[in-house]
């Protein structure tokens, strides 16, 4: 969809030297690493400060600047105060200074949603709502004014986001127990051209959509309301698919793809939560989520466990309900490739799935031992 360049090991040119300079005021490399003649290049060191730069902002590291890791890089720069941020519903500005604004305002109890480092319409609301209460004028514009007067009254508590976590967290509990009337948001990750990884002879695509559809049909036999992200005929961006979840007033939004690495005996399931430690933020639900379904698929699969991780890919970071990706296996482990083949496989997988779902909005007394649930109702069908 986008043609903007990626740029890696190897290349030179202004883009290349704009990389450097970049990675240099974030303290990565050396500014007087730059050769005095020649073209600055894309060296190892600016690899290397490249991963460092994706893995402390949890996103996908391969070292290489994509138009993702650019945009991330642009965010990077900015400090609260370097530029008026203005309200646009279209095109909200993004950027460190807007987690650093966010926090702020979650430290005042002004809630602005989940630290994102996006001014969306949640925060430019808090926004408002703080100035109305500093007798500012309440345009949404976080200017010079509004900067100082947060700096004056934020008493720096160390738990910037606690205020959202118990929010969050505090939507599960008064959603109830019941599962009907929930609104589910499967999220097969490809479609279309995009077919995802390919290995075993399987398609992630067709793997993905396959489960979402066992998964969809569970849900509803459940009363809660399912809906896709997307058709099997495309691919929307990620941030357009959580988007699609916000439009929906989703409950929670599910991410269903399967991993793919240059070493065949890399096997497992893996769970990622919105969570980013440089912003201290992450998703409490998520995070639980997250660990419901690990332990639940590799309860009823055999699959090793690879664990939970925070990450800050868009389809988690612009979700307004909590999200969580699952990486179902490898495609290039011929271990979980033939497990992902078999019908009875894609069925304990939809089996975990929902019941992961139907504990999350248990009550805490009445959690039976994970892999204990059974859906054999739902198996008759
Ligand atoms: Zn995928």
């Amino acid at each position: 969809m986008t043609t903007e360049p990626t740029y890696r090991r190897g290349d030179s040119g202004p883009a290349v030297a704009a990389i450097r300079e970049r990675l240099a005021r974030l303290g990565l490399i050396d500014a007087g690493s730059i050769p005095a003649q020649g073209e600055p290049v894309f060296d190892d060191a600016v690899e290397n400060a490249v991963r460092h730069f994706q893995q402390t902002r949890r996103t996908t590291v391969d070292g290489m600047v994509t138009p993702g890791t650019m945009r991330l890089l642009e965010e990077a720069s900015w400090r609260l105060g370097d530029r008026d941020l203005v309200p646009s519903p279209a095109e909200p500005p993004f950027g460190d200074d807007v987690a650093e604004l966010q926090r702020s305002l979650l430290t005042l109890g002004f809630d602005c949603g989940r630290v994102n480092g996006a001014y969306d319409p949640t925060t430019v609301g808090a926004v408002r709502e703080f100035q109305r209460n500093v007798g500012l004028p309440a345009t949404g514009v976080t200017d010079l004014a509004t900067v100082q007067a947060l700096n004056r009254l934020n008493r720096r508590m160390a738990h910037g986001g606690l205020l959202h976590a118990m929010r969050e967290s505090e939507a599960i509990q008064s959603a109830g127990p019941a599962l009907p009337g929930k609104t589910l948001v499967l999220d097969p990750g490809h479609g279309g051209a995009d077919t995802g990884v390919r290995g075993g002879g399987l398609i992630e695509a067709e793997v993905v959509f396959d489960i979402a559809d066992r998964v969809k049909t569970r849900l509803e036999k459940l009363s809660v309301t399912t809906h896709m992200s997307h058709g099997p005929g495309g691919s929307p961006d990620d941030r357009r698919r959580a988007e699609k979840a916000n439009e929906l007033g989703a409950d929670l939004l599910i991410s269903l793809h399967c991993d793919f690495h240059s070493n065949p005996a890399a096997s497992g399931v893996a769970a990622f939560y919105y969570g980013n430690d440089r912003f201290g933020h992450s998703s409490p639900t998520g995070e639980r989520f997250a660990g419901l379904v690990q332990r639940e698929v590799t309860a009823r699969t055999g699959l090793a466990n690879l664990g939970t991780h925070g990450m800050t890919w868009d389809v988690l970071r612009y979700t307004q309900m909590p999200a969580v990706r699952i990486e179902l296996g490898y495609l290039t482990s011929p271990h979980d490739a033939a497990l992902l083949a078999s019908q009875r496989f894609r069925e304990s997988c939809a089996d975990a799935i929902v019941v992961a779902v139907q504990r999350l909005y248990l009550p805490p007394e009445s959690d039976a031992p994970t892999g204990v649930l059974r859906l054999a109702e739902l198996r008759s069908h």
